[in-house]
C-alpha cells in the first residue's frame, strides 16, 4: 500500500492536516491552560489565606464580644454596689434632715460603714472629695491621701478623671492599673464612680478585670490551638502552608516545630542576609506576594528553590498571617495535566493516523486494484478483472473498465479468428499465385524460345528482301511510272518496319529470357574486375550516333580507380539501359554520368535534362512491363523490362538502384556496387587491374 503514490499523498496529506490542527490547538491551548492553572493555584493559595484571616477575625470578634459582655456584667455589678451605698447614704441624709442625727455624725457613720464594706474578691468602696483627696479607703495608709496627681504604672491619672466624670455627669467608669489589696503587682481595674453632691463626695468602687483578661487569654490560646489544628490540615498546592506570627515576631503557628512558639526577629534571609520577617511584614496586605529563594526539606541548606508568600495583617490580634508555597508546586498540577493532554493528543494523533490509514486504504484500495488491472491489461493480459462492486464512482469506473476489458477480449478474439481465416485464405491464394507465376514464367520463356527461331527467320528474310530490293529490284524499276515508284517506296518502308519491329521483338524476347534466367537463378555471372570509367566510355561510344542525331551532349565525371568485380556484359547492359533511357526521354540538354567512391562501394549516377518522372510513378518504373505516361498516345519506345533487368543485376551484386526526378526538369538514376577489395591476395588479378 505504501508504494502507491496516491496513497502516500492522501495519507500524508490528511495526517498533516490532523497534526497541524491538533498542534495549533494544543500550542495555543497548552500555554493558556498552563497560565490558567498557575493562576488558579495562586488564587486558591490566596483564598486559603483569606479564609484563615477571616477565621482569625471571627475568633477575635468572639473574644471581643465575650470581653464586652464580661465587662458589662462587672459594670452592672459595681453600679449596683454603689447604688446600694448611695441609698444607705441617702437614708443617713434623711436622718440628718429629720434631725435624728447631725451631718458630721452621719458622714462619720457612712465612712466607717463604707471603709469596712467588702464584696467579691476582696473588693471595696473608696470615697474621694472633689479635690481627689481620698477621704475613705480600706487601706489606712491611703486614708487622706491626695490622689489628684497620682498616676498608675501606665501613666494614667487614677482618681482625678473619676472625680471629674462624677462632678460633671453624676457617674462614670474608668479603668487603670491598680494593686489588689495586699498584693504588689498592679492589674487592670475597672472602676465606677458616683457623686454624692450634698456632701461633695465621690464614691468609687472597682473590680479587677485581670481575671477577664486571664480568661480571655485562655480562650485565645484555645483559639490558637484550634487554628493550629485546622491549619495543620490545610495544604497549599503540595507542601505549601499557612503560618502566623505577631507584631513582636513571635511565631505563633508554623508547621515547623523548631520555630513554632519562638521569637524569630533575628531570622535572616540567607540569600541577602536581611531580616527575613521584616520582608514579610513589608508585603503585608500588598497585592504582590514576596518572592524569595528557600531550601527544601529534602535538600536542606540549599537556598535555590523559588517560594512565594502572601501576607495579611490582622489588627485585632496583631497577627501577620502568611501563606508560603514553592512556585514549582503551583504549576505542578498544570504540568501533570499538560503531560496528560499531550499524551492524550499524541494518542489521538496515532489513532487518527491509524484511522486515516484504514480510511485511505479503504478508499484507495479499489483504485490501486484498478491501476494494477490496467497495468496487466497494458501488458496484454485480457483475462484480468478488477471485480470491484461498490456503489460509488470508483465502482462505476471499475464496472465500466471490466466491461471494456471483456469487450476488448472478445473483439481481439474475433479479430484473431478473422486474421487466421484471412491468413489461410491468403496462403492458399499465394500458393495459387506462385504456381501461376511459375506457369507464366515458363510459358513466357517457352513462348519466347519458340518465337525466337521464327523471328530470326522473319528478320533474316526481311533483310534479304531489303537487300534484293535495294540491289536488284529498285535499280531495275527506277522511275518506271509514278504508281510503281509509290508502291516501291511503300514496300521499302514496310520492309524497314518489319525489320525494326522484329528487332524490337527480338530485344523483348531477349530481355524476357534474361529476366527469367536471372529470376530463376539460371544466369551465369562472370567475375572480372571492371573499371567503371571504361565501361561508361564503351556505353557512350555504343550510343554515340544517337547522341549526335538528337544533338545532346554527353558529360562524364568519373573519379579515378573506380573498380568493381562483376560480369562486364551485365554491367554494360545496366549502363546502356540507363543512358539509352536518358536519351529516350530527353530532347535537349545533356546527359551526365558521375562516378565516385563511397567507403566500400562505388556509386554511379546518370543524370538527364529530360521530361522527368511523376513522383507517383517513381516506384513503379522498376516493375516489369511498367511504362509510365500515356502509353496510348505515346508510342512505346521500349519493352518496359529495362529497369527491372537493371535492378536484378545490381541487386545480384548486393547493390542498390534508385531514382530521383523532377517532372519537366530531368531524372537522376543512382546505383551502387561493392568496390573491389584491393587487399585480395591475388597477384594476377591485381596485375590485370593495373594493366
Ligand atoms: P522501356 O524499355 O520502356 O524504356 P524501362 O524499364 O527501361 O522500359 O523503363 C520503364 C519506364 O520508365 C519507361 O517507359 C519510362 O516511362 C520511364 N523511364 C525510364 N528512364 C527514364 C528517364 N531517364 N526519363 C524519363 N522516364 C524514364
Amino acid at each position: 500500500m505504501f508504494k502507491s503514490k496516491l496513497f502516500l499523498k492522501a495519507f500524508s496529506g490528511m495526517t498533516v492536516i490532523i497534526a497541524v490542527f491538533s498542534l495549533t490547538t494544543s500550542l495555543y491551548l497548552l500555554p493558556a491552560m498552563d497560565r490558567h492553572f498557575f493562576e488558579a493555584e495562586e488564587r486558591s493559595a490566596k483564598t486559603i489565606l483569606d479564609n484563615v484571616y477571616f477565621m482569625a477575625k471571627r475568633s477575635w470578634l468572639f473574644l471581643e464580644n465575650y470581653r464586652e459582655s464580661a465587662i458589662d456584667a462587672r459594670k452592672r455589678e459595681i453600679q449596683n454596689i454603689l447604688q446600694l451605698a448611695e441609698s444607705y447614704i441617702t437614708n443617713l441624709q434623711a436622718e440628718v434632715k429629720s434631725g435624728r442625727t447631725t451631718e458630721d455624725e452621719a458622714k462619720a457613720r457612712a465612712l466607717k460603714e463604707l471603709r469596712s464594706f467588702k464584696y467579691g474578691h476582696n473588693d471595696y468602696i473608696a470615697v474621694s472629695d472633689y479635690r481627689s483627696v481620698l477621704i475613705s479607703h480600706p487601706d489606712p495608709k491611703l486614708n487622706g491621701a491626695d490622689f489628684s496627681r497620682v498616676k498608675d504604672i501606665k501613666g494614667t491619672l487614677i482618681v482625678t478623671p473619676m472625680v471629674e466624670k462624677a462632678v460633671q455627669f453624676g457617674e462614670g467608669y474608668h479603668t487603670y492599673w491598680w494593686k489588689r489589696l495586699g498584693e504588689k503587682t498592679p492589674v487592670e481595674k475597672l472602676s465606677y464612680c458616683k457623686r454624692i453632691p450634698e456632701w461633695k463626695w465621690v464614691l468609687i468602687t472597682g473590680v479587677y478585670i485581670d481575671d477577664i483578661e486571664k480568661e480571655m487569654q485562655t480562650k485565645k490560646e484555645g483559639i490558637i490551638e484550634e487554628l493550629r489544628q485546622t491549619l495543620r490540615g490545610i495544604r497549599i498546592a503540595k507542601t505549601g502552608y499557612i503560618y502566623i506570627f505577631d507584631k513582636k515576631m513571635n511565631m505563633i503557628i508554623h508547621p515547623n516545630q523548631n520555630i513554632e512558639g519562638k521569637s524569630v526577629p533575628s531570622m535572616i534571609d540567607p540569600t541577602d542576609k536581611k531580616p527575613f520577617f521584616n520582608k514579610l511584614i513589608g508585603v503585608a496586605d500588598n497585592d504582590q506576594p514576596l518572592h524569595y529563594k528557600w531550601d527544601k526539606p529534602d535538600d536542606p541548606g540549599n537556598y535555590i528553590y523559588d517560594k512565594i508568600s502572601w501576607v495579611r495583617y490582622f489588627e485585632g490580634f496583631d497577627w501577620y498571617i502568611g501563606s508560603s508555597v514553592y512556585e514549582e508546586e503551583l504549576s505542578k498540577n498544570s504540568t501533570v495535566f499538560l503531560k496528560k493532554i499531550i499524551s492524550v493528543t499524541l494518542a489521538a494523533l496515532l489513532i487518527a493516523a491509524a484511522l486515516v490509514y484504514l480510511y485511505v486504504k479503504h478508499l484507495l484500495g479499489p483504485i490501486a486494484r484498478l491501476s494494477h488491472v490496467a497495468v496487466r491489461v497494458r501488458e496484454g493480459d485480457l483475462t484480468v478483472q478488477s471485480g470491484i462492486k461498490s456503489d460509488d464512482e470508483i465502482g462505476v469506473l471499475s464496472k465500466t473498465f471490466d466491461g471494456m476489458i471483456e469487450q476488448l477480449r472478445t473483439n481481439i478474439e474475433t479479430l484473431d479468428n478473422k486474421v487466421k481465416e484471412r491468413t489461410s485464405e491468403l496462403e492458399i491464394a499465394v500458393e495459387k499465385l506462385k504456381t501461376l507465376d511459375e506457369l507464366k514464367s515458363s510459358f513466357l520463356s517457352n513462348v519466347s524460345h519458340e518465337l525466337r527461331t521464327p523471328l530470326t527467320s522473319v528478320r533474316g528474310f526481311a533483310m534479304i528482301i531489303k537487300k534484293r530490293i535495294e540491289g536488284v529490284i529498285a535499280p531495275r524499276i527506277q522511275s518506271l511510272d509514278e504508281k510503281t515508284d509509290k508502291a516501291l517506296a511503300q514496300v521499302r518502308e514496310n520492309i524497314d518496319i518489319i525489320i525494326s519491329e522484329s528487332e524490337r521483338l527480338t530485344d523483348l524476347i531477349n530481355d524476357v529470357l534474361d529476366l527469367a534466367k536471372m529470376e530463376e537463378g539460371r544466369m551465369e555471372w562472370k567475375k572480372e574486375p571492371i573499371d567503371m570509367a571504361e565501361l561508361v566510355d564503351h556505353a557512350a561510344s555504343a550510343l554515340g550516333p544517337l547522341f549526335s542525331s538528337k544533338g545532346i551532349t554527353f558529360v562524364k565525371q568519373m573519379s579515378k580507380g573506380l573498380v568493381v568485380i562483376g560480369d562486364p556484359d551485365r554491367l554494360m547492359q545496366v549502363m546502356v539501359n540507363l543512358i539509352s533511357n536518358a536519351l529516350k526521354f530527353t530532347d535537349k540538354g545533356s546527359i551526365t554520368v558521375k562516378g565516385r567512391q563511397e567507403k566500400d562501394f562505388v556509386e554511379i549516377n546518370v543524370i538527364d535534362t529530360g521530361i522527368g518522372i511523376m513522383p507517383e510513378d517513381l516506384d513503379k518504373i522498376f516493375e516489369k512491363f511498367k511504362q509510365v505516361g500515356n502509353t496510348l498516345t505515346d508510342k512505346p519506345h521500349g519493352t518496359g523490362l529495362g529497369l527491372p533487368i537493371c535492378k536484378q543485376i545490381i541487386e545480384n551484386y548486393r547493390g542498390e538502384i534508385r531514382v530521383e526526378s523532377r517532372p519537366g526538369k530531368g531524372s537522376s538514376f543512382f546505383f551502387t556496387l561493392p568496390s573491389m577489395d584491393f587487399n585480395i591476395n591475388n597477384q594476377s588479378l591485381k596485375n590485370q587491374i593495373i594493366e
